[in-house]
């Protein structure tokens, strides 16, 4: 059983009309996978708020405070930076948000689900310890990470972010934390220009150049991702799952086809199979052209249920 979480408040969360990080997103998913037949398949649950103590796992208390601090009270939104917006819905959001991979981690980890996909916005990867940034404002997978390790007693979490991006966020929390191994694909030199040079011994960091296609993604996977997760055997795989490195997305360079999405969903299902039970949680980042990253979720999640 793939168990997918959601929430109303997930689609509140808005940033201004003209923002790429839109609840449209959510709704081409929702309807992609009610079309194909998907979501009549899916174990579909709400989650509740994670409490402040799963959230400080993870970030300072001064950040918390500052995403209280702003939380709009009179005006529509407030900025934290100029890509990344609260409005009134934000912050519930963002407790939900985790709320939600917290849920997953304990569905899977008790058995109640062999895998989960948290359709949550806002996503998670570029927030820092202390930082919110680049649409972000808590880190929805490390937070799963963490909860894994201190709740359920987790000693080896294995994290995958394949979104276009770098998950510097995921990075500056995690690095040199030998509980967990952090793999990742990102295009070279474009925000938030980082990971080129990893910044712990448990960070496989894979630039990939511009205008590359799904052959170097997946190159990437079979030389440096599969014998890493071989030497690092994780007992728990989560995924950072972007979609924005798909050839339709405006937001990179890179030139992801929808089987390539395909490829590495089944990849990752499998490598999961083989070294965890088929345990897995995987949750939404980036991806901006909406039919695509509706059509790539879809791939994602049919490699979720065959699993
Ligand atoms: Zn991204």
């Amino acid at each position: 059983m793939t168990a997918f979480f959601t929430h109303p408040a997930f689609f509140k969360h808005e940033m201004g009309p003209d923002h790429p990080e839109s609840p449209q997103r959510l709704w081409a998913i929702h309807d992609h996978l009610t079309r194909k037949g998907l979501m009549a398949l899916l174990d579909v649950r709400e989650p509740t708020e994670a409490p402040d103590e799963v959230i400080l796992r993870v970030h300072t208390m001064a950040h918390v405070d500052r995403l209280v601090a702003t939380s709009p009270k009179d005006r529509p939104y407030e900025a934290l930076d100029p890509d990344t917006m609260m409005n009134h819905f934000t912050l519930r959001a963002s407790y939900l948000a985790a709320g939600a991979v917290t849920a997953a981690v304990d569905a899977v980890l008790t058995g109640q689900a062999r895998n989960a996909f948290c359709a949550v916005r806002p996503p998670g990867h570029h927030a820092e310890r202390a930082a919110p940034m680049g649409f972000c404002f808590f880190n929805n997978i490390a937070i799963a990470a963490r909860h894994a390790i201190d709740v359920h007693g987790l000693q080896r979490v294995a994290i995958v972010d394949f979104d276009v991006h770098h998950g510097n966020g995921t990075e500056d929390i995690f690095a040199n934390d030998e509980r967990v191994l952090m793999v990742s694909t990102f295009e070279q030199a474009i925000y938030p220009f980082t990971g080129d040079i990893p910044m712990g011994n448990n960070m496989v960091n894979i630039p990939l150049p511009a205008y590359s296609d799904g052959s170097a993604m997946r190159q990437a996977v079979e030389q440096h991702w599969l014998p890493a997760f071989e030497t690092f055997q994780p007992e728990l795989i989560l995924i950072s799952a972007g979609f924005d490195a798909h050839r339709e997305d405006d937001m990179s360079h890179l030139m992801w086809n929808d089987q390539d999405y395909a490829w590495l969903s089944g990849a990752l299902v499998k490598a999961a199979g083989r070294h965890c039970n088929g345990r897995l949680v995987s949750s939404l980042e980036g991806g901006y052209a909406v039919e695509a990253l509706a059509r790539g979720v879809g791939h994602h999640v049919d490699a979720l249920l065959c699993a």
